[in-house]
């Protein structure tokens, strides 16, 4: 798949840091996101996953605070070496390829909803300053610039925590989850999609989303790159 944005920018970058597949680390034209094998090794499983909660082993008994999900990748081979490459803050191109991918996912099965802004999963200040970027805005970006609305990064924000959650134990992860907090606003009605790489046991949305609608937002799509099939 191609990069359409700032092209001059991203030849020049080329020419001084020479592109590469964030799946298989290969050298790509300056142009590519992803290398021809790794694009047709990414196979969506998007018709395996539930609708509402976003996961192949589905936690819709789980009270959840988002109304709807897309959800298209499973969390493996080359999606979870292209995440991974997100996450290290080396190669945004995976966090493009997929925030397209959930765009086309939205304009096709989703265009009966009207929906007002694209709100990421916040990061604390400490792992953005180390990794640069909050991964999950890459992946929303996209998603913004596609459907033309808004990404909003102010309303949600995260407290300083150890760890990233993956490597944290259950009462480590909850401390983690609680760190996120809502800055006082009022949403009113707004229909939000909240953005995000990765869902595991899909705790850290469905806070964002329980705090989304504290504030009076109407209804939430969750729209994650890829979830892992672990419960
Ligand atoms: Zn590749
Ligand atoms: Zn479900």
């Amino acid at each position: 798949m191609k990069s359409k944005t700032n092209t001059v920018s991203r030849f020049l970058l080329d020419l001084a840091f020479p592109n590469r597949c964030p799946c298989c680390d290969g050298f790509i034209k300056w142009d590519m996101l992803v290398c021809g094998k790794c694009h047709r090794a990414v196979v969506p499983v998007y018709d395996k996953v539930c609708r509402k909660c976003g996961k192949e082993i589905c936690i819709c008994a789980e009270e959840l605070f988002y109304d709807m999900a897309a959800v298209p990748l499973r969390y493996e081979g080359p999606v979870r070496e292209g995440i991974l490459s997100l996450k290290r803050g080396n190669n945004k191109n995976f966090g493009i390829y997929t925030g397209r991918m959930l765009a086309e996912i939205i304009k096709n099965d989703f265009r009966s909803c009207r929906f007002d802004c694209v709100v990421p999963v916040p990061m604390s200040a400490y792992s953005l300053r180390k990794r640069g970027y909050n991964q999950a805005e890459v992946i929303a970006s996209e998603i913004s610039e596609s459907l033309g609305i808004p990404v909003v990064s102010g309303i949600l924000f995260k407290n300083n925590t150890q760890s990233s959650q993956h490597y944290l134990k259950r009462t480590e992860r909850m401390k983690n989850i609680t760190a996120i907090k809502i800055n006082k606003t009022s949403l009113n009605g707004m229909n939000i999609i909240l953005c995000d790489d990765v869902i595991t046991t899909g705790s850290t949305v469905n806070r964002c989303a329980q705090l989304l609608k504290s504030s009076g937002c109407g209804s939430i799509l969750l729209a994650a790159a890829a979830q892992s099939k672990l419960k």
